[in-house]
């Protein structure tokens, strides 16, 4: 049977509920962006909070959870993979229950169910809270898929389950007002809704409560943060407000932020990141393409000249700001000097680090229309690979200018590859292995010794 339920017009608290699944386990895969990871934490609190266990084999696992993506083609393929390797697990051990959520659920409910009727339960993204209420309707009457088409109100915060314990999400704003042409987030994930500033600095004293240290503010577009909020008779939160406020709470030793956007990216936010001790100096500053005329079909909303000033501005006042940035390859109608200029962009520019995709048309974006436009895919690889090229050498140039440095680094514990190594990480955000024994959450203050393209190697002091 599948039901569609209604949203709830009203934010939801959870109410208590006994632990039901004592021992059980799960197992949760994730595609996709910061966000689905946060939501993927929540999703093991809940699930944790009903007495299950996580479980790294998902042969072993009572509950499994996708959480799924669909920015990219490649990541619905995946998604679509993994379900036909599930059902064989399935097959095998009919009790275990299939949840498939996030944002290709959102979207492509039906054809999740159709390519898919194997899965238990079809949920969105505006409807976490309710994971337990479904896998017991799932248990109790059969397959369920509950979509909440649009989010009225920010939920209360869920418990999660943290990768780092010292590190954790912190959800300020979900979706976006923009219409940029390539993305289906604004279909998927709705117009802009911000949480509460108060809301927001009091789940970060819990968590600084609870031994965090870090935290990351997430949001579709932090700069517009605030702006549908009521106003009360007083001026609207703001986001450089935020950073300060959160900047305040005591135990929190480093704060980071993502996306700005450079559309909206103003000398506020830059100062509140300088003024406030705790903000990183660390700024992912999307650039997408070189061209203007490719800015402007894309609807980013600011020229090359605009991105490149707001980023001279958040360098000058942020001294040592280490920028990363996205960039698509192969946009609907680019040329071969539509691609030089981002080249010269990208070399002017000089980030730290960049997220360089090919187009990839998703059904349901304006992009995906402009079908006589697509650019053949060699010359797209082949633009992608010069541009691939042309970051590595600077990013290792970028890197090697912190050798001889001393920085201090928050410790992840043990390197996944080298145990005698501890991964830590600089304020920037860049990866220093240490040869040290380095428990996750520790500070020290390191000498870089040497680099590489995408990470850094440090002696302890
Ligand atoms: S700003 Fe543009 S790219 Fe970012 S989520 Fe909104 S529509 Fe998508």
């Amino acid at each position: 049977m599948t039901t569609v339920l209604l949203p709830d017009p009203a934010p939801r608290e959870r109410p208590f509920r006994r632990p039901t699944r004592q021992g059980r386990t799960f197992h949760i895969r994730t595609f996709g962006c910061q966000m689905n990871e946060h939501d993927s934490e929540r999703i093991a609190g809940l699930l944790e909070s009903d007495g299950m266990v996580p479980t790294g084999d998902v042969a072993d696992a009572d509950v499994v959870f996708i959480n799924t993506c669909t920015i990219r083609e490649s990541a619905d393929n995946r998604l679509y993979g993994n379900l036909g390797q599930l059902k064989r697990l399935k097959d095998a051990n009919p009790d275990m229950l299939l949840i498939v959520g996030g944002c290709a659920a959102q979207k492509d409910r039906d054809l999740v169910r159709e390519k898919a009727p194997w899965v238990d339960v079809v949920m969105g993204t505006h409807n976490l809270d309710r994971v337990l209420d479904l896998m017991d309707h799932a248990e109790a009457w059969g397959p369920i898929t509950e979509i909440v088409d649009e989010l009225q109100a920010m939920p209360s915060s869920l418990p999660a389950r943290r990768e780092l314990p010292h590190s954790a999400w912190v959800t300020i704003q979900v979706g976006c007002n923009n219409t940029c042409t390539f993305c289906i987030v604004p279909a998927v994930r709705g117009p802009e809704i911000s949480r509460r500033p108060g809301d927001i600095v009091r789940e970060v004293e819990r968590l600084a409560a609870d031994g965090v240290v870090e935290v990351t503010l997430l949001g579709q577009n932090v700069d517009t943060y605030g702006r549908d909020l009521a106003v009360d008779g007083r001026r609207r939160p703001i986001f450089a407000d935020l950073l300060r406020r959160v900047g305040e709470v005591e135990g929190i030793r480093r704060i980071r932020f993502t996306s700005p956007h450079p559309n909206d990216f103003r000398e506020d936010v830059a100062r509140a990141m300088a003024e406030t001790e705790a903000v990183c100096e660390q700024l992912h500053f999307p650039l997408q393409s070189g061209s203007d005329r490719i800015l402007a079909k894309m609807h980013r909303g600011y020229t090359v000249e605009r991105f490149l000033g707001r980023l001279a501005m958040a360098r000058e006042i942020v001294p040592d700001l280490t920028v990363s940035t996205d960039v698509i390859v192969g946009f609907p109608g680019e040329t071969d000097e539509d691609f030089e200029a981002t080249l010269a962009v990208m070399e002017e520019a000089r980030f730290d680090q960049a997220f360089m995709f090919l187009f990839s048309p998703r059904p349901g974006t304006a992009a995906a229309e402009m079908v006589d436009d697509f650019v053949p895919s060699d010359v797209a690889q082949e633009r992608f690979e010069r541009l691939v090229e042309m970051q590595n050498r600077i990013s290792w140039e970028r890197n090697q200018q912190l050798v001889g440095r001393r920085m201090e680094v928050l410790s992840e514990g043990p390197s996944k590859k080298d145990p005698a190594m501890a991964t830590t990480r600089t304020r920037g955000g860049k990866v220093v292995h240490v040869p040290a024994e380095l428990p996750p959450g520790t500070f020290a203050d390191v000498e870089i010794t040497s680099a590489g393209r995408h990470h850094l190697f440090g002696r302890l002091l």
